[in-house]
């Protein structure tokens, strides 16, 4: 039965100094005599047992500690132990919550990498859905009514859409490296340019990966040039591949040499090899319209005769994370049969997004349909008209003299992720000053929200790039920023 009993017991002897710890310890009731009062018997019915007992504990041991080290005086000490329902239930809350969540993007860097790269369209969201809570044929096939192959299902849509015989999904873009390299090239040697040995996020390398695929890494040019005559004197009996890597996210500048891919191609079909392109980002459209000029297509790679080609599902193409990897049947056929390959392959709810996301390229509608390019293509006038209408509501909402002030300033946005090193977008970004806050406190409090907002702050003020920014998104920005500084 609940009861009510105060959490603070009465000193039985006043003459002590009840300050004393020893006196204060004495005042927490046992554990089990605490869930029996009220508040704890709710927290009881909704969370577990131990879970509760747990917290509870945690927080009493805590308190042991500071009367222990002076740190509790006896009223605090009370009010302490009278706060401990609510300081468990919100401990407990936090427990029973996701830690991976959504948040507002309002940097303007496109594809941020610590930020889950591309959101997925909408199209993505309801084949997940409708695949992931139903059986499917996934490895079934309802024609010959026999047991089918699950890399079926993208293939079919990756060959219509590029110049590929043959394509293989794996879980992204690293596992496309290796599982290449180590069935084209296991035991041979593969030869790249010295300004092409990368670093991608950190874990990815290629002289790393190279060695973990069993092939044995062939360096030749120099940094910043790299010629054809390179590569040719460095083929030899053990020669298995030429790779090529794009320069995801950095650029090479000043005196530079870099074979174009048709040489390469030409040389390593003469002398029987392969070439093997990692592209990183896997553009399938041309960027230029929107002011990016340097990013490479899937169809350039392919129509320069590269024999294999792999790229990241969720850079540039805005599909779930994946590793794409095309080129001829011949030369996909043994990736297929790598035992590795197991446990490098997808799950149906990566194929399921992934082939939303290519029927959107089919259809031609990708533009429009895929969160990634609508932010790429989206105008600089059109970011403006919408931060001039977010300013104006915000101001709305503020009083005259709330000392925060609004600006509409040009800026640039980023793509990150890996892609277009050194180049930007042109944006407007809306710039907000408070005269009670700094502007990484802001940032801050933003950050910290319960559904995070993530700022740039650049000069003592926080700037929000809305290229990134979904429109369903903004009346919750907006929302938070009122209330902030309203308060
Ligand atoms: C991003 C990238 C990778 C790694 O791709 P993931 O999909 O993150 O595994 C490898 N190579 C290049 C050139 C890249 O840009």
């Amino acid at each position: 039965m609940p009861q009510s009993t105060p959490a603070v017991r009465r000193p039985k002897h006043a003459k002590r100094n009840s300050n004393a710890p020893e006196e204060l310890l004495r005042q927490i009731p046992a554990v089990d005599q605490i869930l029996r009062q009220t508040a704890w018997v709710q927290l009881l019915e909704r969370f577990p047992h131990g879970a509760v007992v747990e917290v509870l504990r945690s927080q009493l041991t805590r308190m042991r500690q500071q009367a222990r080290l002076g740190k509790l005086d006896r009223e605090a000490f009370g009010r302490a132990l009278e706060a401990l329902p609510e300081s468990t239930r919100l401990l407990l809350e936090k427990q029973f919550l996701p830690s991976l969540k959504k948040v507002i993007n309002a940097t303007g860097v496109i594809l941020h990498t610590n930020l889950g790269r591309a959101p997925l369209g909408k199209a993505a969201l309801e084949r997940i859905h409708e695949v992931a809570t139903s059986y499917s044929n996934l490895e079934f096939d309802l024609e010959r009514n026999e047991r089918g192959r699950r890399d079926v299902h993208a293939a079919r849509l990756l060959t219509r859409l590029l110049p590929a015989e043959a394509a293989l999904v794996v879980n992204n873009n690293a596992a496309a490296v290796w599982l290449a390299l180590n069935s084209l090239a296991e035991g041979g040697e593969v030869i790249v340019s010295r300004g092409e040995l990368v670093e991608i996020g950190g874990s990815f390398r290629i002289p790393e990966i190279m060695r973990k695929s069993g092939a044995v890494l062939r360096e030749v040019g120099t940094t910043n040039r790299t010629r054809v005559s390179d590569y040719a004197r460095a083929i030899n009996k053990n020669t298995r591949l030429i790779l090529r890597v794009h320069r995801s996210n950095f650029r090479v500048v000043g005196f530079t040499e870099q074979p174009p891919l048709q040489e390469l191609v030409r040389l390593a079909h003469k002398k029987k090899l392969r070439v093997l392109e990692d592209l990183g980002s896997g553009c399938l459209v041309d960027l230029k319209s929107s002011g990016l000029s340097e990013e490479p297509t899937v169809e350039e790679s392919l129509k320069a005769g590269v024999d294999v080609v792999t790229f990241s599902g969720d850079k540039l193409l805005g599909g779930p994370q994946s590793g794409i990897i095309l080129g001829r049947r011949k030369l996909i056929e043994p990736l297929r049969a790598n035992p590795i390959y197991r446990a490098l392959r997808v799950d149906k709810l990566t194929l399921a997004a992934l082939e939303a996301t290519l029927l959107a390229y089919l259809r031609k509608d990708e533009r429009e349909t895929l969160p990634i390019l609508k932010m790429i293509f989206a105008p600089a006038n059109e970011i403006r008209l919408r931060s001039e209408r977010f300013v104006e509501k915000a101001q709305n909402a503020l009083p005259y003299n709330s000392g925060i002030s609004f600006q509409i300033i040009e800026g640039k946005s980023v793509m990150g992720g890996g892609s277009t090193p050194g180049e930007s977008l042109p944006t407007f970004l809306i710039s907000v000053r408070a005269a009670s806050y700094s502007a990484g406190n802001l940032e801050k409090h933003f950050r910290t929200q319960l559904i995070p907002i993530l700022v740039r702050v650049e000069h003592n003020q926080v700037l929000i790039d809305l290229r990134t920014v979904f429109p369903t998104e903004e009346d919750h920005l907006l929302n938070h920023l009122v209330l902030l500084l309203n308060s």
